[in-house]
């Protein structure tokens, strides 16, 4: 079965509780697959083993081959009155719910293995296993690396120089983070154990924010001139050429576009 999760299910974990379409123990017949007061009979073919042996002649004399019995599928035994209810297979198709429990920190494409959670057996057989997909959706703004969590934070021009307090909404709620004075476009600012907990250990990950500085595109004649006299005052120094940085800012934004 494929199950659908976001992200906050993939943070803290989930419960589901899934309608799966499978085979269930017959209760006219209990699994036997006979009408109830009757009862199997010893196979005529095979003589209850199960199994039929054939002498085939060949170049090196004559070879007994064993193959299960057709006459009673190998059971040994046959069903003289079949249940009416489930035609004597022992099981019936049911709508069945299935509680469970998934674990943080999985991923696209992992399959979780639930055992016996599966389609009962014929003629009261053991149950199989039931298979989980997982699919996670993407999420508007928070993307995975590894255990951690990776966003970024749009930061006006004048909150970058002067430093703020901001409340930002992680998926563990309202968290206030403190925008230093003079954060840099690219800066990363990491939460401690905000990030994914590992389908393999307790130990959190960490929400890691890339800080965006936004610079203002439209400017009123006032703030033009405010603008203007703060570059004359600070003796900005002019635009300088210096190494391409493939900081881990850029890496970040690949990452979050990819998703
Ligand atoms: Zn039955
Ligand atoms: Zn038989």
């Amino acid at each position: 079965m494929r199950v659908t999760l976001d992200l906050g299910d993939v943070v803290f974990g989930a419960h589901r509780d899934l309608e799966v379409d499978t085979a269930v123990l017959c209760e006219t017949c209990e699994g036997g697959g006979c009408q109830p007061g009757t009862g199997p009979a010893t196979c005529d073919i095979c003589h209850g083993s199960g199994h039929v042996q054939r002498t085939v002649r060949s170049l090196i004399g004559n070879v007994v081959t064993s193959a299960p019995c057709g006459t009673c599928q190998g059971y040994g035994t046959t069903i003289p009155y079949p249940c009416a209810t489930c035609q004597g297979q022992g099981r019936v198709r049911a709508r069945r719910t299935v509680s469970v429990d998934i674990p943080a920190g999985v991923e696209t494409g992992l399959r979780l293995q639930l055992p016996g959670s599966g389609e009962v057996g014929p003629a009261g057989g053991p149950h199989g296993d039931l298979y989980l997909e997982i699919t996670v959706e993407p999420h508007e703004v928070f993307s995975r690396d590894g255990d951690d969590l990776l966003a970024t934070l749009d930061v006006s021009m004048s909150d970058a120089i002067l430093g703020t307090t901001t409340r930002i909404d992680s998926l563990d709620g309202p968290v206030d983070l403190e925008l230093r004075a003079g954060v840099q476009g690219g800066d990363i600012l990491t939460i401690k154990g905000r990030g994914i907990t590992p389908l393999r250990g307790s130990q959190r990950g960490d929400l890691r924010i890339g800080v965006h500085v936004v610079t203002p595109t439209r400017l009123d004649h006032k703030e033009r001139a405010l603008i203007e006299e703060f570059a004359t005052r600070t003796k900005a120094p002019s635009p300088k050429l210096a190494e391409f940085q493939q900081g881990l800012f850029a890496k970040l934004r690949d990452r979050f576009r990819n998703g």
